[in-house]
């Protein structure tokens, strides 16, 4: 399949294939791309490749926007084309989504968005968040059950320390419950433990130090300056920039138990919704579509419950 070509045939059984798997989708808020490629993740070295693709927002309003909308961010790449083509560029797509000649896309859904296709295909839709644009609102009503665990209200400090074990992974069991009382699931978890400051979890003291910086930098960020970039200031980012891996290769050991603890085939997604800029052009965390923002990491398998994993075709 040297020119990455796939007939129309391949294409349906793969459709077909998709179909019959439960679904979960894991957005890893704000993790950059080449911080996912030097930390130590080994579940999700083994769900899939770590592909490289560009989100189709900034910050996470759009880019859950797009991805419910049926868009994951998009893979260019042509290497890395050993599950997407040409002709296949999306897992799943919207039938009202425009006509195309060849399909583009495994599972075809209908409904105004993902859940709601998932829904009509007969999934229980389970959602969890962390950032406050799942605390209520547009993205929670999409689902049969969504829970939230997260910053309360809008006036709060945005970086207010949490308690430990407050992160929508932290209750795997109780994700996996619902999941599994009914025939076929769509889950999504947005992880937050990635956003600044880059929580750890539960198996690690919270890192102050690390929150002070995330803090005194959010001012700068928040009134939209670009701010000198000292030799200080590169400090605080290298700090930062370490804090988010650690707080991913804590988040791995979590996804870990999710899949150990799946019961059924499940086609998985885990990618970031946008990146993280540190101190590039000066500027630090997300918002402004620059490429260190835009551009996000991905995996994507299909977990047995057996514990071997396959790629997706
Ligand atoms: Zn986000």
């Amino acid at each position: 399949m040297s020119d990455h070509a796939l007939d129309t045939d391949t294409l349906r059984a793969a459709a077909d294939d998709l179909a019959r798997h439960d679904v979960a989708l894991v957005t890893l808020d704000s993790l950059r791309f080449d911080v996912a490629a030097e930390a130590a993740a080994p579940n999700l070295k083994a769900l899939g490749p770590l592909r490289r693709a560009t989100s189709y927002g900034s910050f996470t309003l759009p880019s859950h926007a797009a991805i419910f909308g049926g868009f994951l961010p998009d893979v260019t790449e042509e290497p890395q084309w050993d599950f997407y083509s040409r002709e296949l560029r999306q897992l799943w797509r919207l039938s009202r989504a425009r006509r195309q000649a060849v399909p583009r896309a495994s599972m075809l859904l209908n409904g105004d968005n993902i859940v709601e296709g998932f829904g009509r295909a007969g999934y229980r839709t389970v959602g969890a968040g962390g950032v406050r644009w799942f605390s209520s609102g547009y993205f929670p009503g999409l689902f049969d059950t969504f829970r939230y665990w997260g910053p309360d209200g809008d006036d709060t400090d945005k970086f207010a320390e949490r308690g430990f074990g407050d992160f929508a992974l932290d209750h795997v069991e109780e994700l996996v419950g619902e999941v599994a009382a009914t025939e076929r699931s769509f889950l999504f978890v947005n992880a937050a433990e990635t956003h600044a400051p880059y929580t750890r979890g539960t198996d690690d003291p919270f890192d102050t130090e690390t929150q002070r910086i995330a803090r005194s930098w959010s001012g700068s960020w928040n009134g939209g300056a670009v701010v000198p970039f000292t030799t200080a200031a590169r400090k605080d980012m290298a700090r930062l920039r370490e804090a988010q891996r650690v707080a991913l290769e804590s988040v791995d050991r979590k996804l870990g138990r999710l899949f150990d603890a799946l019961t059924r085939p499940t086609v998985v997604v885990v990618c970031a919704d946008h990146g993280e800029a540190f101190g590039e052009k000066g500027w630090w965390g997300h918002n402004q579509p620059m490429p260190e923002v835009m551009s996000v990491p991905m995996w994507i398998g299909v977990l047995h419950p057996s514990g071997c994993q396959t790629a997706v075709p």
